[in-house]
């Protein structure tokens, strides 16, 4: 039912005999409060909920399989659906006292609270040095199913979700009808400003143009990590049919059309694009278009990659800072809980006993 705006919940409400308002009733339960249970949506008359119940709607359908969490708060969750497949998804808050981090957590409410969530289970993208793209693709992930993230880990941790980002598993912009759906139902129906979402996207060329045609006031990530169209083709194979000219051609017109930066991000991976002549070439990219930088540290998923050294992250950052643009290094957050992309899903695919050993000597 979490696919389902108020208009469309009162749409049920009607079929059912009741009047609409209790459709609306239904919306507050669902998207204000995250309640999940009909049984527990107390102003509603029982007749309705069983009708509801009869008529075939269900508030959530995912379960819980796992909850891990580091020092610094940060939760990954890994939720399971009947449709097939798991999810993941992670809850961030964001603490106002630095020192909070070292502390206890109790009782302290953070100054905002990010969620970041799967949009597809696996993807077809298959970017080298994400452990999502290592599982290959395997379905786009319901807007009902999108929302139903947001609003578990909303009801699990007693915090309300400020901010949500489309950068779990998967592309966004390859399961572009449900993403927008899930986009409009955060707005509109849990209250999260158009400001506080947004989507990252490998640079799917026809997506982009598309979400400019909406004309949203949400936040496009654009992940380019490279300046060179042949480092690029290997590292996001999708760069051999959106090359890095057509890219820069469709987020000028996004920008043009939604008066919005955009965020490019990269993961900096050891002497792969992490030079400061690869830091230059990407100023060079990206003059004249309304962009800043978000530099990511990677977190290590095989053999094949290292992260960058902090002075190469460093010095590369500077490059960019000098030539005037706005950078800024990611935080690392929930490495020891594998809170990147796919990572956690694939390690409970290949034993979940292997993964829970680790996490009890993490210190979490
Ligand atoms: N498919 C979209 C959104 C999901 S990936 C995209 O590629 O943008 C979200 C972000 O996580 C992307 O910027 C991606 O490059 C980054 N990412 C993937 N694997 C990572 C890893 N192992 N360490 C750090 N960032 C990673
Ligand atoms: Fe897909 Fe994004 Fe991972 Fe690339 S980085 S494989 S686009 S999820």
């Amino acid at each position: 039912m979490l696919g389902l705006g108020s208009l469309e919940l009162k749409e049920v409400a009607r079929a059912c005999g009741q009047p609409a308002y209790r459709g609306g009733q239904v919306a507050r339960w669902l998207f204000e409060r995250s309640e999940l249970d009909l049984d527990r949506m107390s102003d509603l008359p029982r007749a309705f909920r069983e009708q509801i119940a009869a008529a075939g709607y269900v508030p959530g359908e995912l379960t819980f399989v796992t909850d891990r969490q580091t020092p610094d708060g940060t939760r990954k969750f890994l939720l399971a659906s009947p449709r097939g497949g798991t999810l993941e998804a992670v809850l961030m808050p964001h603490w106002t006292d630095a020192e909070a981090v070292h502390t206890d957590l109790e009782g302290i409410r953070p100054e905002r609270v990010t969620a970041c969530i799967s949009t597809q289970i696996g993807c077809a993208v298959g970017c080298a040095f994400c452990a999502t793209g290592l599982s290959g693709f395997h379905r786009n992930v319901a807007a009902g199913e999108m929302i139903e993230q947001v609003v578990r880990m909303q009801g699990q941790s007693g915090y309300r979700i400020s901010n949500v980002v489309f950068m779990g598993m998967g592309e966004p912009l390859l399961n572009y009808n449900d993403t927008l759906k899930a986009v409009r139902i955060l707005n509109a129906e849990v209250g999260i400003g158009m400001r506080h979402l947004t989507i990252s996207t490998a640079g799917i060329i026809p997506g982009i143009d598309r979400l400019a045609d909406e004309r949203l006031q949400l936040t496009l990530a654009v992940s380019l990590h490279t300046a060179d169209d042949s480092l690029r083709d290997t590292l996001v194979p999708i760069n051999r049919r959106y090359p890095l000219a057509d890219l820069k051609a469709a987020m000028k017109q996004y920008v043009a059309r939604t008066s919005r930066r955009i965020t490019i991000e990269c993961v900096l991976l050891s002497g792969v694009n992490d030079s400061p002549a690869q830091a230059r070439e990407l100023v060079r990219y990206l003059e004249g278009l309304n962009a800043h930088v978000n530099l990511i540290p990677y977190n290590a998923t095989d053999a094949q990659f290292e992260p960058s050294r902090p002075a190469a992250v460093e010095a590369f950052r500077e490059v960019i800072e000098r030539s005037g643009r706005a950078v800024s290094v990611r935080v690392e957050r929930g490495r020891q809980i594998d809170a990147a992309c796919g990572q956690l899903r694939r390690r409970m695919a290949a034993g979940g006993e292997a993964i829970r050993k680790e996490h009890d000597g993490a210190g979490s």
